[in-house]
C-alpha cells in the first residue's frame, strides 16, 4: 500500500511539519478546525480536507497531531468521533502534541489494545526549527513503533531522540521546557539588568553567548528585539511559542513534581510568573515577552 499521512493540527508548528513532509515527496492531507489555519495550509498547497471522515480513509498508512493540549488530543484520538476506531490496523499513530503523560499513555494503551502501534513524539526547536526541520524529537514507545516513524519524523527533525516507553517522550519535554521557561525569564532578568545598568544591550547579548551564562534563549531566541533576526521578539512578539504553551508545559512540570515528590522551587516560580501574565490577557504573546514583566518601567518595545 502507498504512504498516506493525516496530519491533524496545522497551526504555528504543524503547518510547517506538514509542509516539509510534502516537500519531501509525501503524499499529505491535513485537517484543522481553525478557518485562519485551514487558510495558511491552502497558502502553502497542503490538500486541505473538511473533516476527521474525510480525512482518516482506509489508505491512510499514518497519523500525526499537533494539538495544543492533552484534552484535545483526549478527544481527536478517543472522542465519540475518536480517529482510533477508524484507522486501519496497520496505521501508525504519532502525536507530536506536548501533552500530560497520564493521556499519553491512556491514548497509547487503547491504541494497543486494538493492535495499532502509537508513540508519544513531542518536539522541541520552535517555529524555526519546524520550519528548517531541525527539530529535536523526544519518542516514547516500543523500539518496533520508534523505528517505524524514524523515516517520517527525520523529515521533521534533526535529532530524534528514543526516550523510553509510552508516555517518556512528553516526560522528557515536559524537564526541557521546565528549563526553558526558567532560561527565558533568566535570560530577561539579565539583559534588562544590563538596560538599566546602561550598557549596550547587543554587547552584553554577544558576550552572555560566548560566555558562561549563554542558554537557547540567549543564543537562539533571545526575549528582547535587535539581536536576532526572524525570532519573536523582532516581530512584535507574535509567536512563535505563545505563553499560555508555555504556562500549559509549567503546570505539567509542576503536577509531576508533585507526583514524583521533585523540589522545583524554580519551575514554580517561573509557573507563578507566568500564570500571571496570562490572568493578565497575554497568553497569545510569544513567551519570550516575559521580558515586560522583568523589565517593568524600563522595557519599551512593540508589541500586539
Ligand atoms: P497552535 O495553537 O498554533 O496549533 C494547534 C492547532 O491545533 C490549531 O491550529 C488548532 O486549531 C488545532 N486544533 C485544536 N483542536 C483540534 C481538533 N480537535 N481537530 C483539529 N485541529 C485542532 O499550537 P502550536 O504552537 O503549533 O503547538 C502545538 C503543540 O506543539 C503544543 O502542544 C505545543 O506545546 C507544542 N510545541 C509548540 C512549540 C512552538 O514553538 N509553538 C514548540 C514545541 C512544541
Amino acid at each position: 500500500m502507498s504512504e498516506l499521512i493525516a496530519f491533524i493540527g496545522v497551526g504555528n508548528m504543524g503547518n510547517p511539519m506538514a509542509e516539509n513532509l510534502m516537500k519531501a515527496g509525501k503524499k499529505v492531507k491535513v485537517f484543522d478546525v481553525s478557518k485562519k489555519m485551514v487558510e495558511k495550509a491552502k497558502e502553502k498547497k497542503l490538500d486541505v480536507v473538511e473533516n476527521l471522515d474525510a480525512l482518516i480513509t482506509n489508505d491512510v498508512t499514518t497519523v500525526i497531531t499537533m494539538l495544543p493540549e492533552g484534552k484535545n488530543s483526549k478527544e481527536v484520538y478517543l472522542g465519540d468521533n475518536g480517529i482510533i476506531n477508524k484507522v486501519s490496523k496497520n496505521c501508525l499513530l504519532i502525536d507530536c502534541s506536548t501533552i500530560d503523560i497520564q493521556t499519553s499513555i491512556e491514548i497509547g494503551k487503547n491504541a494497543t489494545e486494538k493492535g495499532i502501534k502509537m508513540i508519544d513524539a513531542p518536539v522541541s526547536g520552535g517555529v524555526m526549527g519546524a520550519q528548517k526541520a531541525t527539530l529535536n524529537i523526544m519518542v516514547g514507545g516500543t523500539k518496533e513503533a520508534f523505528d517505524l516513524a524514524l523515516p517520517l519524523l527525520k523529515i521533521m527533525g534533526k535529532n530524534i531522540f528514543h526516550a523510553g516507553e509510552l508516555g517518556s517522550g512528553n516526560g522528557a519535554k515536559i524537564c526541557n521546557n521546565m528549563s526553558l521557561g526558567i532560561t527565558m525569564i533568566a535570560a530577561s532578568e539579565s539583559l534588562m539588568l544590563a538596560k538599566r545598568l546602561n550598557i549596550d544591550i547587543k554587547k552584553v547579548h554577544e558576550i552572555m553567548k560566548n560566555a558562561s551564562g549563554n542558554s537557547w534563549p540567549i543564543s537562539v531566541y533571545p526575549p528582547l528585539p535587535g539581536l536576532i533576526e526572524g525570532t519573536p521578539s523582532n516581530n512584535n512578539y507574535r509567536p512563535g511559542f505563545s505563553a499560555g504553551m508555555m504556562n500549559k508545559d509549567l503546570k505539567l512540570a509542576n503536577e509531576c513534581a508533585k507526583q514524583a515528590k521533585a523540589s522545583t522551587p524554580l519551575g514554580s516560580m517561573a509557573l507563578e510568573i507566568y500564570n500571571k501574565f496570562c490572568e493578565e490577557g497575554n497568553d497569545t504573546k510569544d513567551f519570550s515577552a516575559i521580558s515586560k514583566v522583568v523589565g517593568g518601567d524600563a522595557w519599551n518595545y512593540p508589541i500586539d
